[in-house]
């Protein structure tokens, strides 16, 4: 679903990604581990082109996305993304969130973005929220809405910015659970956090990156209990 080979990333002479392969198969939950500054983000955002990669090749549903022929906002459609900071427009109630998108991308009747809007608010769990403003709800219950909104779009992967790390640790379960299920029900995702027990009990597949190159790169059991590379296991100790 994802093909990304040699992927590069410069800001001016930093070199920020030095050559990154990520594949990612179809409902496949692949984990981006690896310390601050390493380039998970960037990975993430070179993958829907929020950044555009200064070298390598990149296809997305076998489509190129580096061709200039490539309608990169249709595209994008097909990407979805989940950020930290949930990124709610604060003015809009959860409803009005999730439905933008399909009214303003898709074209869709108020009474079909609505409808949608509330099937994938449900899955979430936050249906019963949907008349509510986003200042209303807790950190777990916004980044749930955020997930809905970007599940609303069906695209054919999500990609998550440590859609945990501005939690509080009693918040941090109810959005896991919210991502277990749609692994379940075969969502493909690539997630970047710092959720070990979460990667090794969830992940198809665990990439370690450090300095911007895939240190390694494994199942999550392979990973977690019997890593290859010294850097990888001084990362996992010193985090665990
Ligand atoms: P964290 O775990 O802290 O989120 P990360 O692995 O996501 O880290 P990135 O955000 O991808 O790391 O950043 C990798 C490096 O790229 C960092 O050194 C950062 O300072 C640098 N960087 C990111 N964005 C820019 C930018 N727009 N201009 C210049 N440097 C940048
Ligand atoms: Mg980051």
């Amino acid at each position: 679903l994802i093909e990304a080979r040699g992927i590069r990333k410069s800001y001016g002479d930093l070199e920020i990604l030095k050559g990154v392969d990520l594949t990612v198969h179809q409902r496949e939950l692949v984990f981006l581990l690896g310390p601050s500054g390493s380039g998970k983000s960037t990975l993430l955002r070179c993958c829907n082109l929020l950044e555009q990669p200064t070298g390598g090749s990149l296809k997305v549903e076998g489509v190129d996305m580096l061709s200039p022929a490539t309608d990169i906002n249709k595209m994008r459609q097909r990407i979805g993304m989940v950020f930290q900071s949930f990124n709610l427009y604060p003015h809009l109630t959860v409803s009005g969130n999730v439905t933008l998108a399909l009214r303003k991308v898709l074209k869709m009747s108020r009474d079909e973005a609505e409808a949608r809007a509330l099937a994938n608010l449900k899955l979430v769990g936050m249906d019963h929220k949907a008349d509510s403003f986003p200042s209303q709800l807790s950190g777990g219950q916004q980044q749930r809405v955020g997930i809905a909104r970007s599940l609303a779009l069906e695209p054919s992967v999500i990609l998550m910015d440590e859609p945990t790390s501005a939690l509080d640790p009693e918040l941090v379960g109810s959005v896991l659970a919210v991502i277990k299920e749609l692994r379940d029900r075969g969502m493909t995702m690539v997630i970047a956090s710092h959720e070990m027990n979460f990667a090794r009990e969830a992940a198809d597949k665990v990439l370690f990156l450090d300095g911007g190159v895939i240190v390694e790169e494994g199942t999550a059991e392979q990973i977690f209990t019997n890593a290859r590379e010294e850097r990888t296991r001084r990362f996992l100790s010193q985090v665990r």
